[in-house]
């Protein structure tokens, strides 16, 4: 499915993110930036070992939920691995709307400060994180829907989804914002 929003589009694809060849693939990453299972599992498994190292050095404090931080993309054609780290779901009164457009806002803003003009998000805390997915999708994409509005550098934002349900809740969200 593909949507035009100022001169930007907003794909989604059912899929792996670790096989998109685009500027920036995103990475939903926990906290300690420690790696894990899920999405952060795999893209550490494709780019290799150099990631975590980086990460390592570079931010030994880990990285505060709602935001995000940058590594070289490894072993990936990408050039960039921004790890955003999303919150946990804990019924929806901590702060978790607020929490997950910032790490979608924070994902954009970086993109544009490195000039890039691709990037690929996954479902940022839908996984082990819990979040519902019809609440995050209706987040994702109106975050990054108003960013491509004003954007002059982005010219795709596409959502990689992992699995059917994924992106049959992404595909309504995005239906409902074309009315
Ligand atoms: P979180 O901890 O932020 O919830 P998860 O990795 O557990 O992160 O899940 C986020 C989403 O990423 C889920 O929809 C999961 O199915 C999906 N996912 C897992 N592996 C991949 C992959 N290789 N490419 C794209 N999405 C993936």
């Amino acid at each position: 499915m593909i949507v035009q929003f100022g001169s930007a589009r907003i794909e989604l694809v059912l899929g792996d993110i670790t096989t998109q060849q685009l500027d920036i693939i995103v990475n939903a990453a926990n906290s300690q930036l420690a790696g894990g299972g899920g999405v952060d599992g795999a893209i550490h498994d494709a780019a290799g070992p150099e990631i975590m190292k980086e990460l390592r050095q570079r931010y030994p404090d880990g990285c505060p939920t709602g935001s995000a931080v940058v590594t070289s993309g490894g072993k990936l054609t990408s050039q960039y691995i921004f790890h955003a780290v999303g919150p946990i779901w804990q019924g929806g009164s901590k702060k978790e709307s607020q929490l997950l457009e910032s790490a979608y806002q924070t994902c954009l803003s970086l993109a544009e400060k490195h000039q890039c003009k691709t990037l690929a998000f996954p479902s940022i805390s839908t996984g082990v994180y819990r979040y519902p997915v019809d609440l995050a999708a209706e987040i994702a994409l109106r975050t990054v829907a108003m960013k491509l509005e004003s954007s002059d550098e982005l010219e795709l934002v596409r959502f990689v989804l992992f699995d059917q349900g994924t992106f049959g809740g992404y595909a309504r969200v995005l239906e409902t914002m074309l009315v």
